[in-house]
């Protein structure tokens, strides 16, 4: 004889629960306002994966024609940044309107991406590494409650998990600079001159910096930035951001 299952009552107020906040708070893409399938995540698939322009595609050393200082080793961005686009209201959410776990989403997404860039996982298999988000200044720090390149470096990490990342005092900004936006090259780099500091050598000396952040531009900020830890010691450095100005 076949017995009736029994029936969980907890299972079914917990589908009632789950489809009655889908309809009060629908779960829908930051980015394309479409309703998002994916649990816990704030873009839908097809923004990560698909809408935006790969822009390293060939898995070059430098995604931009930057050159590149000595010591640093890659410079790669997951996309090309679509002025007044997509990617540029995205960035906005993350920084201005505290949608931090954009930025969780993101950086997992590049975790991902670096993980099929045979230079980035050889160099990553050869030395210890930690991962460096671009420090904020502090008066920065306390206006905004978070650092975005943090949150980038939390999702990173969730793909590469043995990675280390430095705490917000190991390596600190001490000039609190003004939005480079319409700046030269040469007034970025007389701005960002001697802009961090680290306080902390020892979890730097010898190892490989990933430095991450949202945009790379002309580079002013991570190259200076790739300069003062290795000041401190570093070994090789590499610059990673989600978009490429
Ligand atoms: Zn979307």
């Amino acid at each position: 004889m076949i017995l009736p299952k029994r029936i969980d009552m907890k299972k079914i107020f917990q589908k009632i629960a789950d489809g009655f906040a889908r309809v009060v708070f629908p779960n829908v893409c930051a980015c394309c306002g479409r309703e998002n399938t994916q649990q816990q995540r704030q873009l839908c698939s097809f923004c990560l994966q698909d809408r935006f322009e790969d822009a390293n595609p060939n898995n070059d050393r430098v995604s931009s024609d930057s050159l590149l200082p000595e010591g640093i080793v890659l410079q790669h961005a997951l996309w090309k940044f679509d002025k007044g686009g997509n990617l540029q209201h995205l960035m906005h959410q993350l920084k201005y309107e505290r949608l931090t776990s954009i930025g969780v989403d993101l950086g997992r997404k590049l975790g991902q991406r670096l993980k099929a860039h045979p230079l980035a996982v050889e160099l990553l298999d050869q030395q210890e590494a930690i991962v460096l988000p671009v420090p904020l200044h502090y008066l920065k720090f306390r206006y905004r409650g978070f650092n975005q390149a943090f949150k980038l470096a939390q999702g990173f990490r969730e793909v590469w998990k043995d990675l280390p990342i430095c705490d917000i005092d190991d390596v600190v900004r001490i000039k609190n600079t003004s939005s480079q936006t319409g700046f030269s090259l040469e007034k970025r780099l007389e701005n960002m001159d001697s802009a961090f500091k680290v306080k902390n050598t020892d979890i730097i000396e010898g190892r490989t910096v990933i430095i991450i952040d949202d945009v790379f531009t002309t580079g002013s900020t991570t190259f200076e930035l790739s300069n003062t830890v290795q000041q401190a010691g570093a070994g090789p450095v590499m610059i990673l951001t989600i978009a490429q100005a």
